[in-house]
């Protein structure tokens, strides 16, 4: 249902745009805001003042003068409110308080040994209120990234497998509870976001995040906006069989491409290669076959275990090819590729980058820039702080 634009909505809208013009210049003046936006300066004040007021813009100074009366700068207080920032996608529940820029201020990290949702829920309750009772700003809202189908629009857990979740509508259970925005979402769709927000140069407005870690899966930004396809599902690639008769998937389907190359099926080749051969790197790493972890082989990785290589070369070569579908179906330019494993760095992205290459039409793959992400294990943290900024301020 399309609604007409009431006055209330332009007011908003203004409001907005206005916060958003300040937050985007750092420093600006009332002037240089009215003559940004087109709005006139009685409604540029009347905004500023409100916003001076609930302590979410300052004055910092003055502009140099060029002949007339020195103009006033503004800037918004980057934590005059505070944001949490939940991920649940790893082997661990990491929460977060944020600012207004993305910055961290404390961080709480629990380990998950089961995986039972009622326990997974009684978690989440107790990690917002800690995370509550180290914010000493008013809070914007809590953002949770959760592994699997997550409808953003009623703030439901549709699907998540890992925390066994079906149609929890985990939003509507948190808002009762601490009478905040709740905004949830995709791990990996978030992560795209928090690559758009906080990394990319302002001319990109295209970009695929590809979350590669103990699951595999992407975020797809298109024209500036976070695509989540018609089910919410868009960017699951990694439920995409890539090999006949392969193993069994967590989905319940054989050969997912998540069953070859996320951190658990690491895990499992490199104890695999430790025990036929005694001799690699791995074994002198690690104590025994049973004790490598993602850790040890990013070790061996680096002092150049043969069989870790081309277990890397390996990872690249599949998910170039799946990569290679996205562009040629999407012709994004920009590919990120996050995630714990994106440590493998350069060797990774070469062998990805080879398999892309061959594997989409030449003048595609020729504009196609493939770069690691530099957000490291915050990066779900921070795509939940953008959408709550882009969904409660408008700024982002
Ligand atoms: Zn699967």
């Amino acid at each position: 249902m399309i609604k007409k634009t009431t006055q209330e909505d332009s007011k908003i809208h203004n409001s907005r745009l206005i916060l958003k013009t300040i937050y985007d210049h750092h420093s600006i003046s009332r002037v240089g805001i009215s003559r940004l936006t087109g709005l006139t300066r009685t409604t540029v004040s009347e905004n500023v003042n409100q916003f001076i007021k609930e302590s979410l813009v300052i004055e910092t100074g003055t502009s140099p003068s060029s002949g007339g009366k020195p103009a006033i700068l503004l800037r918004v207080v980057d934590d005059a409110r505070h944001l949490i920032g939940i991920d649940l996608a790893s082997s661990e529940f990491r929460g977060a308080v944020v600012d207004l820029r993305g910055n961290i201020l404390h961080r709480i990290h629990w380990p998950v040994q089961d995986r039972d949702g009622d326990l997974a829920l009684a978690l989440v309750y107790k990690l917002i209120e800690q995370l509550l009772s180290l914010a000493d700003r008013p809070i914007l809202g809590i953002g949770i990234g959760a592994p699997g189908l997550m409808d953003p629009y009623q703030g439901a857990a549709l699907n998540a497998v890992n925390l066994d979740w079906h149609a929890l509508p985990l939003g509507d259970m948190l808002r009762e509870q601490f009478k905040l925005p709740i905004y949830i979402a995709n791990d990996s769709q978030l992560a795209a976001l928090a690559e758009y927000t906080f990394t990319t140069q302002k001319n990109i407005t295209n970009l695929i995040l590809i979350n590669l870690s103990q699951g595999v899966g992407a975020g797809i930004v298109l024209g500036g906006k976070l695509f989540y396809g018609d089910n919410f599902g868009a960017g699951e690639i990694g439920h995409v069989r890539v090999m006949d008769g392969g193993e069994r998937c967590r989905c319940g389907n054989h050969g997912c491409l998540e069953t070859l190359i996320s951190s658990r099926a690491l895990v499992k080749r490199a104890r695999d290669i430790a025990r036929q051969y005694p001799q690699t790197i791995l074994n002198q790493l690690s104590l025994s076959p049973d004790a490598i972890d993602p850790e040890i082989i990013f070790q061996a990785c680096e002092a150049g275990d043969a069989a870790v290589l081309a277990m890397v070369d390996e990872v690249g070569r599949y998910l170039g090819s799946a990569i290679a579908y996205l562009v040629s179906a999407l012709n994004v330019n920009q590919i990120v590729i996050g995630g714990s494993l994106a440590r493998f760095g350069d060797r990774l992205i070469q062998a990805v980058k080879r398999q892309v290459d061959q594997g989409t039409l030449p003048a595609l793959a020729r504009e196609t820039h493939i770069i690691a992400s530099d957000l490291g294990e915050d990066m779900v943290i921070l795509g939940a702080a953008s959408l709550l900024l882009g969904q409660e301020m408008g700024v982002v």
